[in-house]
């Protein structure tokens, strides 16, 4: 039984994995302001490695090459919900990791062992932090499996594709009939990849409430993840 406003508990960490396009951001964003809590995008953060690898001339599609490269750029992520930052060597790449030319290169890019690993590490310390404090969101693809499996509260955030597509062309004013299905086969392709990859892939972590998002409105959605933190705040 859920209470309504109920304190959460201390150092309170939301695991939020699912599918590309699934409404993560939105939702663990607006939960995370909700309760009070920091968020991180672990997306960014593997989009933010992609950018640099592209910058420096990386075969993105070459594993040992950017496996070569993978202890070099420095990362920082802000981990303010409502600002939410990325800086890569002291650079903001906010704007940059959103483009198409990025969204293409990262999947391969995250499938690298090294990549995760130094992500992870990384992933940790931001985690240990908020432990100390009120808590955090960290919303990825093995955020509940492999970065944080002991959270207290999991869950695995899935739509439909066209649901998806539809929305993502609606984020970048495209909804034309091409535009929509050339994101819903981007939106594809990178769950295959993230699934079948054999380093930490996209999966439903032990314990996980999954939510399909299709029939609701992003409000309604974070309501609900509210509701769940509130949940274990209170010690259901
Ligand atoms: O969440 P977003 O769509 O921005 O993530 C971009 C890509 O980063 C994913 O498609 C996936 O390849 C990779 N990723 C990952 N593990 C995470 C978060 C993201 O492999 N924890």
């Amino acid at each position: 039984m859920t209470t309504p406003g109920a304190p959460l508990a201390h150092g309170l960490v939301l695991a939020v994995d699912g599918t590309s396009g699934s409404g993560k951001s939105s939702t663990c964003r607006g939960a995370a302001e909700r309760l009070g809590l920091a968020y991180l995008d672990t997306g960014a953060q593997f989009r933010a490695v992609t950018w640099w690898m592209l910058e420096h001339g990386v075969d993105v599609h070459d594993p040992d090459a950017v496996a070569a490269r993978a202890g070099e750029p420095t990362l920082v992520s802000g981990t303010d919900p409502l600002n939410p930052t990325i800086h890569v060597d002291g650079v903001d790449v906010a704007v940059e990791i959103r483009t198409q030319r990025v969204t293409d290169a990262v999947s391969p890019v995250s499938t690298v062992p090294a990549v995760r690993a130094r992500l992870l590490e990384l992933q940790r310390q931001i985690i240990a932090e908020a432990r100390e404090g009120a808590g955090i969101v960290v919303e990825g693809r093995d955020i509940g499996s492999v970065v944080a499996p002991d959270a207290p509260v999991k869950l695995y955030l899935t739509a439909d594709p066209e649901a998806r597509a539809a929305r993502r062309a609606a984020e970048q004013g495209s909804a034309d009939a091409a535009a929509l299905a050339a994101t819903r086969a981007s939106l594809l392709d990178r769950d295959r990849i993230d699934s079948g990859r054999a380093t930490a892939p996209l999966t439903l972590a032990e314990g996980a409430v999954h939510l399909d998002t299709t029939p609701f409105s992003l409000d309604e959605v974070v309501a609900q993840v509210v509701a769940l933190a509130e949940a274990v705040g209170a010690g259901a």
